[in-house]
Order: structure tokens, then sequence, then C-alpha cells
């Protein structure tokens, strides 16, 4: 019997997203909480009649999506325009690289002899050979196609570079441009200036925990022990803002995520609690309410 059953194929890498080349909220959301939003500049002179009026938001910062963009080659205006989930066409030499260390882990994974090859380098040399003249078959064959290429997220990244890159509210896969300094205000409204919905707190994700613990009532640990065994609270979830089209890009969405984060746990116990609850107190009972802010009245 065979120690562990091989991998039948070399399987094909996955190749990056518009989204994932492009968009760098990310590392301009992390500057700003490290750094403030005095350090951040507007950059919005450099586009004075230049950028269309569609591509200004009410306050006067370019909030402007990618296929209103101007000034740029066939291959970036594809880029900037399409659905930012589709995948960016990799470059021959990517494809040889990809190909090459497939090839060669799946021999390793599988103990192959490399041997009949000349070793290790005689095989990967074979691989990439091999590649380099299936790329210029395939090629041939797509070269007519539509698709979106590194030359066009390149360029687009070297055109407009200073702007913060992302997505609109309910526009998830629209790639929109943000002046900075628009962006880090909507950043610092949504989630500092918004008493209501966030509340500042000095304090440590340990020490966050303890509150929220403190505030649950009596049974809950007990009724969901699964929801707090062996977790450490040492990390605070991440989050981040969508801006709003709808309100000339004034507001936008808060979104925190607590993918991995022990908190998520709490949240489905929560969520489980208040569904049994519902039934409990609501039975088949109608209330004939649109939201569930209204049912909730009703209920009362
Ligand atoms: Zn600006």
């Amino acid at each position: 019997m065979p120690l562990h059953l091989p991998r039948v194929g070399v399987s094909e890498a996955r190749w990056p997203s518009i989204q994932e080349r492009v968009w760098n909220y990310k590392p301009f959301t992390k500057k700003l909480t490290r750094k403030g939003a005095s350090a951040v500049a507007c950059v919005c002179d450099r586009f004075r009649g230049v950028l269309p009026e569609a591509a200004w938001s009410a306050t006067g910062h370019v909030a402007v999506r990618g296929y209103l963009l101007t000034g740029l080659s066939k291959k970036a205006r594809e880029v900037a325009s399409a659905n930012s989930k589709e995948t960016i066409f990799p470059g021959k030499r990517s494809v040889v690289e990809h190909a090459t260390e497939a090839v060669l882990s799946f021999w390793e994974e599988n103990v192959i002899s490399s041997a009949p090859w000349g070793g290790v380098e005689g095989l990967s040399e074979r691989v990439s050979w091999r590649a380099n003249q299936e790329w210029d078959l395939h090629s041939s064959t797509i070269a007519n196609l539509h698709h979106i290429t590194e030359n066009g997220v390149r360029e687009l990244k070297r055109t407009y570079g200073d702007l913060v890159w992302h997505c609109e509210d309910h526009q998830y896969t629209r790639l929109v441009g943000y002046c900075p300094k628009l962006y880090a205000s909507l950043f610092i409204d949504t989630f500092f200036n918004a008493p209501d919905v966030f509340r500042v707190e000095r304090v440590s994700p340990g020490g966050a925990a303890r509150q929220v613990g403190a505030v649950l009532p009596r049974g809950v640990r007990s009724a969901v022990p699964w929801a707090f065994r062996g977790r450490t609270f040492d990390k605070l979830a991440s989050c981040r803002c969508i801006p709003k089209s709808k309100k000339g890009f004034t507001t936008a969405r808060c979104i925190i995520d607590f993918t991995g984060h022990p908190l998520k746990r709490l949240h489905q116990a929560i969520g489980r609690i208040l569904k049994d609850v519902g039934i409990e107190v609501a039975g088949e009972r109608s209330f004939n309410a649109a939201t569930t802010v209204d049912a909730i009245g009703r209920l009362r």
C-alpha cells in the first residue's frame, strides 16, 4: 500500500484580481491611523481641468470612477473600467515561472526521480523551455481576446498612483479613485466622529473583551460556553469604510471585519440566542410591520 495518494495534476496558480493589484486603501488607512490626517495631502490640483465634472465629489475632492479616467491607453482603460474581481492575465515570465515551480513541486511531492533529466536543475530547464514554447502557441490563440493585462495595471498605477483606490457603496466591483484627503476625512468621520455608532475608548483588546463579558446577562455564558472557550482577546477586529456615492461621497459605510477574531464566536452566539428568544416570545404571530424596528415597537 502506498504511504500516500499522489496528487493527480499540476494546478495553475490563481492569478491576482484587479482588486488585489490596484486597491490600496488598506496600506493607506494603516498609514493614516499611524501618522494622523495631517500627514495626508490633497492631490486634486493636479486633476483640475483634466478630469470631467462627474469625477468630483460634493466636497470638491476627486472621487473618480475608473471608467471616467482620461489620458490612458486602451489596456489601462480596460483595467480601470472592468469588474474589479476580474483576474489579470499574467505575462509570459510569470507563466513560465509558475509552471516550472508547479512541475518541480509535483516531482518533489510525489518523490519522482529527476535523475533522467540530469537532476533538479536539468528538469527545471527542460520544463521552462517547454513552458516557453507552449506560451507562444497559447498567446497566438488568445491574442485577439479581451483581457486585463499587467501592463494596463502598471500604467494605471503609474498615472493615478496618488489616489486611494477602493470601490463604492453598493458597487463593490467598481474601481473608484479618491483624493487621499477625502478618503482620510471619510474614514475619520465614520469611525471617530460618529458617537452614536462608535464610542472611542482607551482600552486594550483584553480589557474590551472583559467589558463585553461584563455586560452579558448571567445565563449567556453557560448557555453558549463554546463562544468563550479557549479564546484570548489580544487583537482588534479590522475595519474599513466604503464611501457612498448616493450622498456625493460625503459619508461612508462602516464595515467591521471579525474574520478570525475571537469576538466572531460571540456574535454567532448572540445571534443564536436572539433567534431562540424571538421564537419563544413572538411564536407564530405576525406583526404586519415593514422593518425589524417596527416589529419591536409592536411587540413592546
Ligand atoms: Zn483633494
